[in-house]
């Protein structure tokens, strides 16, 4: 059975989640689904909503975002408008009424859409198992990086974020730590098949975002205009003459580019080379809405 808990401190969250099995809960748009195909069996689910994590607050310079602020929350905020790849990125993300209940820390530690690691009769590598079923079969949407694990980072918050310089406040009972907000994400490995780097009993409680860009944007492909995850995304800052491209959907955590050879290190699959012109069709539109 899984037990319930809505603690009204970070501290009090902190201490909850630092019981075995005790799992962080947003809006639950994408946990709510593991539970109930019984991927993922929680003891307690650790709701932030009440922990005072949803404050959107403009500081000297830049903008703190609290982890538990929804998506749609981010598009009432003029604060985030000089955020236009961030604005756009949210704006695109699900559908109108998952914005409402999706929350920021969420979005950035969703697991991946993989359907092989969602199907609730397989164990893949990634889950644990011994076999990447993508690589066996259906992988038309998977990523352009060879590897143990070829799932595509699904968030359209996170390149945007990144993109924008943003980092990611997290924190453990006992300590706080900020770090890029690519450096909240990490290839998994025989020895840890997670996607993300973060300890167990740690907890996203904020993004921080430097003072605006001069320019950014944030150009995404999916299969539907809405509720469509995104196939390839592409977000892109501009800061004087230097210009930040990170992208979604190409490799298994969001991956930074080089602007001027985009493609590099990512050869694509059988199923996936269409990716490629697409990545590098969106990187030319984003670089070019940056003038
Ligand atoms: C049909 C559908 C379409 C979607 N389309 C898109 C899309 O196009 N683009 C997109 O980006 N997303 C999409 N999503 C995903 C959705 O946006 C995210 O699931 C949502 O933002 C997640 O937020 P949440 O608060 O509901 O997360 P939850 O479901 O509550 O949590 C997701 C994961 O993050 C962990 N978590 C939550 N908060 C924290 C925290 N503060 N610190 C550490 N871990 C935490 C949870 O334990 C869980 O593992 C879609 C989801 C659905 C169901
Ligand atoms: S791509 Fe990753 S998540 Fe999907 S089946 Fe392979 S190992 Fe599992």
């Amino acid at each position: 059975m899984t037990a319930y808990a809505r603690p009204s401190s970070v501290d009090e969250a902190l201490a909850l989640l630092a019981e075995d099995g005790a799992v962080p809960l947003g809006g639950g748009t994408d946990l709510a689904g593991q539970v109930d195909r019984g991927l993922r069996r929680p003891h307690v689910l650790v709701d932030l909503q009440a922990a005072g994590l949803d404050a959107i607050v403009d500081r000297d310079e830049g903008v703190e975002i609290g982890a538990a602020v929804t998506l749609a929350a981010l598009l009432d905020a003029p604060v985030l408008s000089p955020y236009e790849a961030l604005v756009i990125a949210a704006s695109t993300a699900a559908s109108p009424l998952l914005r409402t209940v999706g929350t920021v820390g969420g979005n950035l530690c969703q697991h991946t859409r993989c359907w092989y690691y969602r199907s609730p009769e397989l164990t893949c590598w990634l889950g644990g198992g011994d076999t990447c079923y993508a690589q066996l079969g259906d992988h038309r949407k998977h990523n352009l990086e060879p590897g143990d694990c070829i799932s595509a980072h699904p968030s359209d918050l996170a390149p945007a974020l990144a993109a924008c310089g943003a980092t990611v406040v997290v924190r453990s009972p006992d300590a706080e730590r900020v770090l890029p907000v690519l450096d909240l994400y990490r290839r998994p490995t025989a020895e840890s098949r997670s996607l993300l780097g973060l300890a167990a009993g740690e907890l996203v409680t904020a993004v921080r975002l430097p003072a605006p860009p001069d320019a950014s944007a944030y150009v995404r492909a999916g299969e539907r205009q809405a509720f469509s995850f995104p196939l390839v995304a592409v977000a892109a800052a501009r800061r004087g003459d230097a210009v930040r491209v990170v992208a979604a959907g190409v490799a298994n955590v969001p991956r930074e580019l080089d602007p001027l050879d985009p493609l590099a290190g990512l050869p694509g699959h059988p199923q996936t080379g269409w990716k490629r012109d697409l990545l590098a069709a969106l990187v030319e539109r984003a670089v070019d809405a940056l003038a």
